[in-house]
């Protein structure tokens, strides 16, 4: 373990630290960030209300729009001569959301990724190949910073450029690869389709990818195709990067780093606690951010927390991964259907690839759904009729994962769209 202290340390002592940081942190944004003020006055609480770390729970929720409605910086809790980065995350409509970082955030979210890293099995021999992208987009500059901190070589390539991810994979030996699910799927893809390159000729041996919602199906395939095993790490861009959680070797949900975010579950429509170990909405706060400190976080995920203790030895709670976010969620004819749930009934299928675009559509009041999806690029058909047992097979088991029917269109290996950042697998034109 990287930081075993913190990592193993007691339930009750883990409490008592968060309380102690989050009766700080209220009191700071109360006094600091004029949006936090009036939000407590109109809720008419005051940081002297928390007594105990379950008085969280009388405290408002922060979302999304109130990021952009205190665009740019009107959610700093220090003066901006202290803030030495601004990432921004990409508006679909309009302005992005900025969030800004002290240097001692910079440091936290460093050795929180490296802790992350470790976690997954990485070390200072290892060399790193981050294939996140860099820029104002957070996956590529945390994970850098983790690596260093660690004291791993990383090479900062960013995201693309397949042949030259693929040259320096094999000339500098790379060890672990850090990018984003689809993209390490494509990079799987493209080393298959070469005829001068083999598994042989690499040394890869961890991947830590996240930055999108990917199944246990989808692992399996990419840990198949590269001979590697497979990390989910976790993080979004309002609070840090890559690092706020990530899977441990047992692979069995992930560790939210406890002393730097208090995680709640909450039912997304009455907005009250569940029972533990029931699904709902993810709500972070963190207790230990100077810059831009976040009260009660609706991230927009869903999940839950794991009850049992892991094998493994670390002590932070686990949350289990991400079913997807609640915006991702589609309506169809009634029915509530994420991505993710169609990508794992995709996935059980053996004649198709696992790249696959989701088009739903209203056409005459109904909502239409057809799922695009390439054949397998080793599958031999000569007989047409084939192809309809493969298309009757699809609807069949996306019916039983899902609850509906969706027309299935089989498509040629390789000809949808490929991205080498988040892939856009769903377009929903109604
Ligand atoms: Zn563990």
């Amino acid at each position: 373990m990287y930081e075993r202290e913190i990592e193993t340390r007691s339930v009750e002592e883990t409490k008592k630290y968060q309380y102690d940081q989050l009766k700080n942190m209220i009191q700071r944004i109360y006094d600091n960030v004029p949006f936090y003020r009036k939000k407590m006055d109109e809720h008419q609480i005051t940081p002297d209300d928390l007594h105990s770390l379950e008085d969280i729970q009388k405290f408002p929720f922060t979302v999304k729009q109130d990021l952009r409605d205190n665009y740019p910086f009107d959610l700093l809790a220090v003066p901006m001569e202290e803030i030495v980065r601004i990432h921004a995350s990409s508006g679909t409509t309009g302005k992005p959301t900025v969030v800004c970082y002290t240097q001692k955030d910079i440091d936290s979210w460093a050795s929180m990724a490296a802790r992350s890293l470790v976690c997954a099995g990485g070390s200072p021999e290892d060399v790193l190949q981050n294939a996140y992208g860099y820029g104002l987009f957070t996956g590529g500059l945390g994970i850098h910073n983790g690596a260093e901190t660690l004291g791993t070589a990383v090479i900062p390539i960013s995201g693309g450029n397949t042949n030259k991810q693929l040259m320096l994979m094999k000339d500098l030996q790379t060890s672990i690869l850090t990018c984003t699910p689809s993209y390490a799927l494509y990079l799987a893809d493209a080393i298959q389709s070469r005829e001068d390159l083999s598994l042989e000729d690499l040394n890869l041996k961890i991947g830590v990818f996240g930055g999108e919602p990917w199944t246990n199906e989808m692992r399996q395939e990419i840990e198949n195709k590269l001979h590697i095993k497979a990390y989910d790490i976790y993080g979004l861009s309002e609070i840090y990067g890559p690092g706020v959680g990530i899977e441990c070797e047992c692979q069995e949900g992930l560790h939210i780093w406890e002393d730097h975010f208090i995680v709640e579950i909450v039912n997304p429509e009455t907005l009250m606690p569940v029972p533990e170990g029931e699904e709902g909405e993810l709500v972070i706060t963190t207790f230990t951010k100077e810059g831009m400190p976040l009260l009660r976080y609706r991230t927009r995920d869903l999940t839950r927390i794991i009850p049992e203790k892991c094998s493994c030895g670390r002590t932070h709670k686990r949350i289990d991964r991400l079913k997807g976010r609640t915006d991702d969620m589609l309506i169809i004819r009634g029915v509530n259907v994420f991505p993710s749930q169609i990508e794992s009934a995709l996935l059980q299928i053996p004649e198709i690839a696992c790249h696959y675009q989701i088009i739903v559509d209203r056409i005459r009041n109904l909502d239409t759904i057809e799922i695009k999806v390439e054949l397998d690029s080793h599958l031999e058909i000569d007989d047409l009729d084939d192809l309809k047992i493969i298309e009757k097979k699809t609807d069949t088991i996306v019916h039983s994962v899902t609850g509906i029917h969706a027309k299935i269109t089989l498509v040629e290996p390789h000809s949808l769209e490929r991205t080498s950042g988040k892939s856009k697998r769903v377009l929903d034109l109604r």
